[in-house]
């Protein structure tokens, strides 16, 4: 460091503590490469850990408890009403987070990877200003390389301009500052319906609208409707082909006013949260001073190799693309610091898993039906209800069902749609399935444990593959028929 100007030479910096940011520095700081990481939060762990898939699924955890206990009455099990302390809930949610952002303070300590507090701006394609920095902070970094990873920040509605603390966005959700006697969410989008759930559960009556005509859109809708029907009980209502035009404050909280042949004119909420998507952090940030391309939604381009323009500036995570997934910024991350070290690395994996936390899950991975339409791909496809699981059934969930998209020429595994209890750890399976080529065969003669809820992927490969049979045998017995 230079003492006077406080610069600081590094060969990489990684800007952004997320869950790409931080595993890229880790295996960077393995392969030999000196590294800092910059954040403007306190505490490392990005979106995910602090707002987003982690105190989304602790509260999630709550909500299922609720559920579960609710349902146990079905089998004779009966508890009273749950009795609910936000404070206790808000308190052990904080606490896994903590938790988890200490985890990975010591994981950069131990490996060597300094973490400074501040917001790194670009002043060119060589160097960053830090802005608000800790104390101790350098006033800037001149970097060899620099890995991006700034992630996103929620979309605001243009139209509601209003400033209310009765208007909430994920985060100001997932805060769970009380539980409002009526919530209503805008954006049936996965977020919206995971925040819509946990709500409900607590005691909030919920109320999703969703400009389009479905929940989850772009999701195959054979793996929405089971989420959608369990949802139509749980929530107040759910208005579809409805738009929100307008937001007013009034002594009884937010007015919200609606355009949508079903949807009521008006009705007023205790609070309302936004959920229509998310937007990359890559403005404000001096970008413009660099080669990096940014594109038309925000999103700074890069190669399989993770390389934006600017032959010095790598991208990963939500800057740089769809699906905004913490597990997709992860991989991007390992591969940016081992293409950085010289290895043969690229982000090409075939399948990323997405799954929707609700109550029942939804996972898929691979193709889907929606894509191979668009894209005009012949696919078969085969699916397994779980009504006919022997575990669905004992564990009194008997509505979801696992379906398998394949090529009908080589029987390759495409892609996977799960719906159902745990259907966000059963697509794991699926997702190494597409990654290795399996075939449905591969996924017939693998012996899965029973009764177990995993049976219903190779369920599913049977029937394909059975059906493939039959048409096989067919096709030989009318050659045969046809033989002089
Ligand atoms: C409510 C919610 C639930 C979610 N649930 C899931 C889920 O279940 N599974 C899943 O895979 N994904 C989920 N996501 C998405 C997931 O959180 C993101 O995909 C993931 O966090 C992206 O990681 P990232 O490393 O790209 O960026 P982020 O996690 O956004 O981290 C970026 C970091 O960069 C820092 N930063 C930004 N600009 C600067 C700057 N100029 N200088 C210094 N630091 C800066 C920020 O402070 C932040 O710490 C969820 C998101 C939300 C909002």
């Amino acid at each position: 460091m230079v003492i006077g100007e406080m610069t600081q030479d590094v060969d990489l910096v990684v800007v952004g503590a997320g869950p790409g940011g931080y595993p890229a520095a880790l295996r960077a700081a393995e392969l030999g490469i000196k590294c800092v990481i910059v954040d403007s939060k306190p505490k490392p762990g990005g979106v995910c850990l602090h707002e987003g898939c982690i105190p989304s699924k602790a509260l999630l955890h709550a909500a299922e408890a609720i559920d579960s206990a609710a349902t146990a009455s079905t089998f004779g099990v009966k508890f009273g009403q749950p009795e609910i302390d936000v404070n206790q809930l808000r308190a052990w949610k904080q606490g896994v987070t903590d938790k988890l952002s200490q985890g990975i303070v010591g994981m950069c300590k131990s490996a060597g990877v300094e973490i400074i507090q501040g917001k790194a701006i670009f002043e060119d394609s060589r160097t960053l200003r830090i802005e608000g920095g800790a104390e101790g902070a350098p006033a800037r970094i001149k970097f060899k390389h620099a890995i991006l990873a700034t992630g996103s920040r929620p979309v605001t509605l243009r139209d509601l301009s209003l400033t209310s603390k009765r208007l909430l966005d994920s985060t100001g959700a997932l805060a769970l500052e009380d539980v409002p006697a009526s919530l209503l969410v805008v954006g049936g989008g996965y977020i919206g319906l995971e925040m819509g759930t946990v709500y409900a559960a607590l005691g909030s009556q919920v109320t999703v609208v969703e400009m389009t005509d479905g929940l989850l859109p772009g999701v195959d809708r054979d793996l929405v409707r089971p989420l959608a029907n369990h949802l139509q009980q749980r929530f107040k209502s759910i208005l579809l082909n409805t738009k929100v035009t307008a937001v007013k404050e009034t002594k009884d909280g937010l007015t919200v006013t609606f355009e949508g042949k079903d949807a009521p004119a008006s009705a007023t909420f205790e609070k309302v949260l936004v959920a229509v998507g998310r937007r990359p952090n890559s403005d404000g940030i001096g970008l413009e001073k660099t080669q990096v391309e940014i594109d038309k939604f925000g999103f700074a381009v890069v190669d399989e190799q993770c390389r934006t323009r600017d032959k010095r500036i790598l991208a990963i995570g939500d800057v740089s693309g769809q699906p905004m997934l913490a597990h997709r910024a992860t991989r991007q991350g390992i591969v940016a610091a081992e293409v950085l070290a010289g290895l043969p690395s690229a982000f090409d994996n075939r399948a990323i898993p997405a799954v929707v936390f609700t109550e029942p899950e939804v996972a898929w991975c691979g193709l889907t039906d929606n894509e191979a339409k668009a894209q005009a791909i012949t696919v078969g496809s085969a699916k397994f209800p779980w009504s006919a699981s022997g575990r669905a059934q004992t564990l009194a969930s008997a509505a979801g069902q696992t379906k398998v998209l394949f090529c009908p020429e080589t029987r390759q595994v495409l892609g996977v749609g799960i719906v159902g209890p745990r259907a966000g750890e059963l697509i794991a399976e699926a997702v190494l399935a597409i990654e290795m080529g399996a075939t449905l065969e591969d996924l017939v003669v693998t012996i899965h444990p029973h009764p177990t809820l995993s049976e219903t992927i190779m369920e599913a490969a049977t029937a394909a593959s059975s059906r493939l049979e039959r048409q096989q045998t067919s096709k030989l017995r009318e050659a045969s028929k046809a033989a002089p």
